[in-house]
Order: structure tokens, then sequence, then C-alpha cells
């Protein structure tokens, strides 16, 4: 079957495994789910909860010939609202089990207790040098996303069929911790949802609860991805998919090496708190969403340099300055 034969956003990948490019409202604009016509009818990812999002959805299913009932099985890569965000509504209409490693299944509470959550993260910001006002515009994050009820831990190194073949279950954290990928070992394909993208770099991040080192983490990721050289991975953004895998991993590794080279000149100058450092990493004016994101990687390098003993951090008058 050729893409011709199908709506502009549903390409097929192989046997039985399409690609939706749903539209998201960031500034990646769409984002990769699979769809796998093989018992158990499953999908990978279910995109954003935006009514834009759940029309393309169940568009691209009934180009398919399938309606929500049809779905038996939900596998979510991690557990950002454009990724994530339709999970508890698919649910509800298909009965479909909502599975993702466990270590995500952990974190995933933060979607139903997101009001109760807001205080520690602005507290966590504010520690860090943010200004009061920074926290504006969250509650929009929350709305994104239409929590699943019942979540069906996966472990690292499992096996799923999918497409009639066996894939293992692999745990990528950095862009998320509780990150999921999956590979297949003959035809050598790599689901990657966002471990690894074209045109961006995956966001690192440091959050509130969790893993203190997602850069350390995030190396360890490419590392493996490098390791496994995939003939293709399939992407969550700018995809569906993308070659030269291997080398796009080394490429990323590169970035944030000069990242992490950047932020130690700018410490060794004077003491300074995250959120001054992240104007030395993103000096271009961002939207108070974008500026949460700055500060949060570059937490995660200043995290990974201090954890690696090239600098130290102090407590000075509430806030935590970065200094050699
Ligand atoms: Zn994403």
């Amino acid at each position: 079957m050729t893409a011709a034969a199908h709506p502009p956003a549903l390409h097929h990948l192989r046997g039985t495994l399409y690609a939706a490019l749903i539209p998201i409202p960031l500034p990646m604009k769409t984002v990769t789910v699979l769809i796998d016509l093989s018992p158990p009818v499953t999908l990978i990812d279910t995109s954003i909860n935006t009514p834009e999002a759940r029309q393309a959805l169940e568009a691209a299913l009934s180009a398919l010939g399938l309606h929500w009932p049809d779905i038996e099985r939900v596998i979510v890569t991690h557990i950002h609202p454009d990724h994530y965000g339709l999970a508890g509504l698919i649910e509800e209409r298909s009965g479909a089990s909502v599975q993702m490693l466990d270590h995500s299944v952990k974190q995933e509470r933060l979607w139903s207790d997101w009001e109760r959550q807001l205080p520690a993260q602005h507290q966590f910001f504010a520690e860090h040098g943010a200004p009061p006002n920074f926290g504006v515009g969250e509650a929009q994050t929350s709305e994104w996303v239409c929590p699943a009820v019942r979540l069906t831990p996966l472990q690292a190194g499992q096996q799923v069929t999918l497409d009639g073949a066996e894939w293992q279950v692999l745990w990528l954290p950095g862009h998320a911790d509780g990150h999921l990928g999956l590979w297949q070992p003959e035809t050598e394909l790599l689901i990657a949802g966002d471990a690894i993208l074209p045109r961006i770099t995956p966001n690192i991040g440091l959050y509130v609860g969790g893993r203190p080192d997602p850069l350390g983490d995030y190396f360890a990721t490419l590392e493996s991805i490098r390791a496994l050289d995939p003939v293709q991975a399939v992407v969550g953004h700018y995809g569906p998919t993308m070659d030269k895998v291997a080398g796009r991993a080394q490429e990323i590794h590169g970035h944030h090496l000069e990242r992490l080279d950047e932020l130690l000149v700018a410490v060794r100058e004077r003491p300074r708190h995250a959120y001054d450092l992240s104007f030395v990493l993103f000096a271009r004016e961002l939207p108070p969403s974008g500026r949460r994101f700055a500060v949060a990687e570059t937490l995660a390098h200043a995290e990974y340099l201090r954890l690696g003993g090239a600098v130290q951090r102090s407590w000075v008058d509430g806030v935590w300055q970065y200094h050699d």
C-alpha cells in the first residue's frame, strides 16, 4: 500500500504498522502515533488532549477501518502531554490496556494530582533563582492530559508483539525518567519516541521528584542507541522515521558536551543561580513555558557538572548558587 492511498498525515511503515502525524499546539507541530493492525490492535503513544488531536486521530483510525472500541492496547513511550494526553479517553472508549514502563507508572500520578504539586514546583524554581510569576500558564499543561484510570507496568527487557514480531522493551531515560523504547533485533528498527530526534535535541531537564542526573542518564541512553546502531528509528517529532540514527546520537552527545563547557566557563566567572545561567545557554527571549524548559535543562547540565565534581553549589539567601 502506498502513502498516496491514505490521508497525507498517515504513513504505512511496514507490515501492519502505520504512523499518523497528529497536530499538537507546540513548536514541533505534530507528534507520531503508531497504529498496529495486528491483534492486539495497538497504539504507541496517543497524542494530546485537544479537539484537533482527537479528530485527527479518529480520522487516521477510520482511514484504517478502525473505531475507538477496536483498540486493545496502548503503549506509552513517556508521560508528557503530547504523547500520553489521550490515554484516558482511549481507555474509556475502548477498554484498552494502557501500558508504560514501571518507572512512568510511579510518576504518572502527577497528572491526577497536578494542583497539589504546583506549590512544590514553584518553590523548586524559586530556589533556583526564578522570579515569583514563573509558574504562570502551567494550568494549560494539565488540561492537555486525560489520565488513564488503570496502568499496566512494563519492565525493561520484556518482549511485546507488534506487527507479528517480538520487540524488546528498552528503558531510555533522559528526556523523561521512564522513557520507553522498542527494539526489533531482526529488522534493527527502533521505536524511539523522543529519546532521539532529528532537527531538535530532546529537552533534558531536572524537575521536582525526578531522577537526580537526567543528563547522565541521557548520555547512557545515547550510548545504548549508538551501540544498537538502528537501520531506522520511528521518532515522536519531525518523523515519522529517521535514518543515520547512531550518527545523530553522536551529534547530540557532542552538543551537550559543548553546553557543559559553556556552563563551566560561566560558573567560573562568578557564582550564579540556574535561572541566571539559563540565559547563558538560552540567550534568546522565550515565552514563560520555554524559559521553564531552559531553566530545567540548564539545571540538568549544572547538576551533571556538580555530581562529577567540576562545580559546587551553596545555599545563599534561599537560592542555590553554582560556583567552582
Ligand atoms: Zn514529545
